[in-house]
């Protein structure tokens, strides 16, 4: 169906408008006889008028009709909504024409709405099928670029891509006794709360004088603000492109410069705390770096005084052993001079025993040594016929200068021992002395048990011959 035919005399008429668009009325085109060769604009295949059963007057295409003709697969829903558009811009005393097609066919409006001094042109285009971004982008292009504005309208419960991509809003279908809304596609700022507001309960007829009127265009929402807050949903939803008041633009570019001085400052008070932080974290490392000097430095001179003190010990051990082996020295040559002072005492001692042995041994005669041995072996050799022998040459130093004498290989006495030398004697040998005197003298010295003493009463003096 359509709402445009082309009349054979009348050229373009209109089904929605009462004179036809053409002061003719609906009763001399509809079921007239002959039938006059009402065309399609888009198609140019025959149409006849028809009244269906919302009685609604509209064209319909002969039999026969070509598959691809814009209008021919349109619902009647869609038709309805063209019709409401049509049927508001005309109330607001616009031209409004329906299913209009360029000369060339680069665009076909649903619904063209012009000024009647042909200053304006405005598409509406009531979009219900599914429809590619690219395309709607396209088409909008074609339009513009015929200096036709351009509104889509879609009908479609909820959100359709395309919305707010190009100039666009959706529509409700009066439900209820109420007329037609625009539910999204129209906003406005509000500056306390820096955001776009949609205006989602907005009358169709008003919007529409708004566009008509200039009082509401399409605005490239900045990157900033597309969050925009639906009221009647309660939600937020992302809108690029509105339909708003120059008022709500001037609104939003305000609040964008506010945005961005605040924005400047906040940025100014991070460089500022930034650097301050950065100063602080260079005055922590100077200190840190100061400190770490400072423990450098008494580490060193902790070292220094370590070594100092080490070396002090080594000194001091060094002085130490210098001053042991000194004493160690000094010891040794007391010791040494201790011992040649012994020894040459002893030496002494030996040669005053000596001197002191020869004295005694000269107080006798050799007769008188030989009357000594006679008186020792004498009685031996009477009982035993045991031999004596008596070895002077033996007489020495071990036998306290005495002459030892032996019986059988055996020591069996001492002859006469020094009394200056007993200590020198063999224990326990007995001692052979001249007489009682002798006896006495060397009892006397505490140096031999008496008990071990023998004496003989041999005369002190020689008892020369009588002869
Ligand atoms: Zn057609």
């Amino acid at each position: 169906m359509t709402f445009a035919a082309i009349h054979p005399e009348a050229g373009r008429i209109d089904a929605t408008l009462d004179d036809l668009g053409c002061g003719l009325s609906w009763s001399a085109i509809y079921k007239v006889r002959p039938r006059i060769a009402l065309t399609c604009p888009d198609c140019e295949h025959g149409v006849h008028a028809k009244v269906s059963a919302r009685k609604l007057k509209h064209f319909a295409h002969d039999p026969g009709r070509p598959a691809d003709c814009a209008w021919l697969n349109e619902s009647l829903e869609h038709h309805l909504l063209k019709l409401e558009l049509a049927t508001r811009i005309r109330d607001a005393g616009w031209h409004a024409e329906l299913e209009v097609r360029a000369d060339d066919g680069t665009w076909r409006a649903d619904v063209l709405a012009s000024a009647h001094d042909d200053s304006r042109r405005i598409a509406s285009e009531a979009q219900l099928s599914p429809i590619t971004d690219d395309d709607i982008r396209d088409r909008t292009e074609r339009y513009r670029n015929e200096d036709i504005d351009v509104c889509w309208v879609s009908p479609a419960e909820t959100t359709v891509r395309w919305l707010s991509k190009v100039p666009s809003i959706r529509v409700r279908d009066p439900k209820d006794g109420r007329s037609w809304e625009v539910v999204d596609g129209v906003a406005r700022f509000d500056f306390q709360q820096g955001a776009w507001i949609a205006v989602d309960d907005l009358d169709l007829t008003q919007f529409i004088l708004w566009v008509l009127n200039d009082k509401t265009t399409p605005h490239q929402v900045l990157p900033r603000y597309r969050r925009v807050w639906f009221p009647t949903d309660q939600r937020y939803g992302r809108r690029q492109l509105i339909w708003t008041s120059q008022r709500s633009v001037g609104e939003e570019a305000r609040h964008e410069v506010k945005r961005q001085r605040q924005e400047e400052w906040r940025r100014q008070q991070e460089e500022k705390e930034r650097l301050a932080e950065q100063q602080r974290q260079e005055e922590e490392a100077r200190l840190r770096e100061a400190q770490r000097l400072e423990e450098e430095r008494q580490r060193k001179i902790r070292a220094e005084a370590d070594r100092i003190r080490r070396e002090e010990q080594l000194r001091q051990w060094a002085i130490e052993d210098e001053q042991r082996r000194i004493k160690r020295e000094a010891e040794e040559r007391q010791r040494k001079e201790a011992a040649a002072a012994a020894e040459q005492e002893r030496l002494r001692q030996e040669q005053l025993e000596f001197q002191a042995a020869k004295r005694w041994w000269k107080e006798l005669s050799p007769t008188q040594i030989q009357e000594l041995h006679d008186a020792v072996a004498g009685p031996l050799w009477k009982k035993e016929a045991t031999r004596v022998a008596f070895k002077r040459d033996e007489a020495a130093a071990a036998t306290a200068y005495g002459i030892p004498a032996y019986v059988r290989h055996r020591l069996y006495g001492i002859l006469r021992p020094s009394p200056a030398s007993l200590h020198r004697l063999p224990p326990a040998v007995p001692v052979f002395v001249r007489n009682g005197r002798e006896a006495q003298l060397i009892a006397d010295t505490g140096k031999v048990d008496a008990t071990r003493i023998v004496h003989f009463n041999l005369p002190d003096h020689e008892q020369m011959p009588l002869i």
